[in-house]
């Protein structure tokens, strides 16, 4: 298979498709719309899985596992988050297979094997959480539940891209309950703040924090937070979200608890989830036209070391070095992998750790031997140099810091200079089709006029950004008044 991929100026979505296919990250599977992700994207997503799961517990978060069904009448019982979700749900209707009388080579469901209830495979686990929930809490001293499953889903989506939108994806889904309304709007508004935090300090991708308008808020939420990222093509993504889900679980399946005071109340509630989208954020905001680039945080292996030789004797004096300074490495806490195959070239080497984004390379040849250096190279410039071997350890060790600064400061150069104010509906086209990104415009805060201007243009308003001052204007569209900017894109 060449290594070479399609330019991303020429065609984007093909060079990402390629890319995450040749970088050996994820590749379509036998069932539509479902992907196997290959050991090295588990490996990335296992990085980022690790550095959440700290943080979580950081804040007093507790993993636990529920069930990957849930039966019908529960998942109707919270009417939003039913209807919301129905048109994608995967339904369990049966429970056994049997020979087909007429082929012995077939199977076909067995009519009698038909459950009573059917069962919801989940979209999200709101509902069978909440009636669990139920069981936990009766008094102010059970509050708060603090609870994050690393799970599965199922959303039958129709239209489907690697790791950006499939219908199965991982992800984590946080679930808690609390005695207070302000208790629980201080927890969504901390955990999009840790995926802004994660989002910034780990995949060195900025994001923009704010809330979802009513159109584009989680099924049976009061509140959708969220984290919004800037691809190089100009479009969103939707990177993070947490809800604030109000009393509307907890009446929905009878949650109550008795207050201090000795009052019965519903408990407020909070979800908030990643998933593997966070893949395709970090493939798109950092890759260019040669594959992959990884900030040194979420790299698996962070410096591979390739030796360049002639014959056996020449290999054993370069591996010398080679393993000496991957010791020193290792012991500085950087990943470092010694490729000493034969079976592969040098340069074959040199192309595949460059797709697959290794932060750093090494090459050691004779020369280097004889003159004590080795040949350091750059997977986010591209650039080359010397170094001395004694100095590599320390030179690798800033460079970790360096890059992780450096990718972030390109992305979020680019974010900002994505980021356009308009004031009539014609500028707003003009800037969306000829440059993309964000559009921060005034809008008349209804959802006719949201939908009029996905409709017209197919951007959606992302997010009302938090913290944005307050502005008189008129809406693009209608011309009605506004009190404050929006931002619209194009998104995945
Ligand atoms: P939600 O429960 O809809 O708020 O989604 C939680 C997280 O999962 C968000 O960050 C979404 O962007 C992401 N997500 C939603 N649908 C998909 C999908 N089909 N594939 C991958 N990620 C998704």
């Amino acid at each position: 298979m060449s290594k070479k991929l399609s330019k991303r100026s020429e065609d984007y979505s093909k060079w990402y498709n390629e890319l995450v296919v040749k970088a050996d990250l994820a590749e379509n599977s036998a069932v539509r719309g479902c992907m196997v992700i290959k050991p090295y994207g588990f490996a990335i997503w296992e990085k980022m899985q690790a550095e959440l799961d700290k943080m979580f517990k950081e804040t007093g978060h507790q993993n636990a596992y529920f069930p990957l069904f849930v039966p019908k009448h529960l998942f109707e019982a919270e009417e939003k988050n039913a209807e919301g979700f129905a048109k994608e749900c995967a339904v369990v209707t049966h429970y056994r297979l049997k020979t087909n009388p007429e082929d012995k080579t077939k199977l076909i469901v067995d009519p009698e094997a038909k459950l009573e209830e059917e069962l919801v495979v989940r979209p999200t686990s709101e509902a069978i959480i909440w009636n669990t929930y139920k069981n936990w809490i009766q008094s102010y001293r059970d509050l708060p539940i603090k609870i994050n499953q690393w799970a599965n889903v199922v959303r039958w989506e129709m239209r489907t891209r690697l790791f950006l939108r499939t219908s199965e994806f991982l992800w984590q889904e946080g679930h808690t309950a609390h005695a207070t309304k302000q208790e629980a709007l201080e927890e969504t508004e901390l955990m999009n703040n840790i995926y802004a935090e994660f989002a910034e300090k780990f995949m060195a991708m900025p994001v923009i924090k704010g809330v979802k308008t009513e159109a584009e808020r989680f099924a049976g939420a009061v509140d959708t937070y969220c984290i919004e990222a800037m691809m190089q093509d100009g479009k969103a993504l939707q990177a993070g979200t947490s809800h604030f889900l109000g009393q509307n679980f907890a009446k929905a399946f009878d949650v109550k608890f008795t207050s201090k005071e000795g009052k019965l109340e519903n408990v407020w509630a909070t979800s908030w989830g990643v998933s593997t989208r966070l893949m395709g954020a970090l493939i798109m905001t950092h890759s260019d036209d040669n594959g992959l680039v990884l900030p040194p945080k979420l790299a698996p292996t962070q410096v591979v070391i390739v030796p360049i030789y002639k014959g056996e004797e020449q290999l054993q004096e370069i591996s010398k070095v080679a393993n000496k300074l991957a010791d020193e490495l290792k012991e500085a806490g950087i990943s470092v992998k010694y490729d000493d195959r034969d079976t592969q070239k040098p340069g074959w080497k040199f192309a595949q750790y460059e797709l697959q984004g290794v932060p750093v390379r090494l090459a050691i040849g004779p020369k280097d031997i004889e003159k004590g250096s080795v040949e350091l190279a750059r997977r986010d410039t591209l650039t080359k140099e010397f170094v001395n071997q004694t100095e590599v350890v320390e030179k690798v060790k800033h460079l970790m810091v360096e890059m992780q600064e450096a990718l972030f400061e390109k992305a979020n150069n680019f974010r900002n200079e994505h980021i356009t104010e308009v004031n009539s509906f014609d500028e707003f086209k003009k800037v969306l089709k000829n440059k993309g990104g964000f559009i921060s415009a005034h809008w008349d805060g209804t959802t006719e006029t949201e939908n009029k201007i996905k409709g017209l243009t197919k951007a959606t308003i992302r997010c009302i950004p938090f913290g944005s001052v307050k502005e008189s204007g008129n809406c693009v569209l209608t011309g009605k008044p506004s009190e404050q900017r929006v931002l619209f894109a194009k998104a995945y």
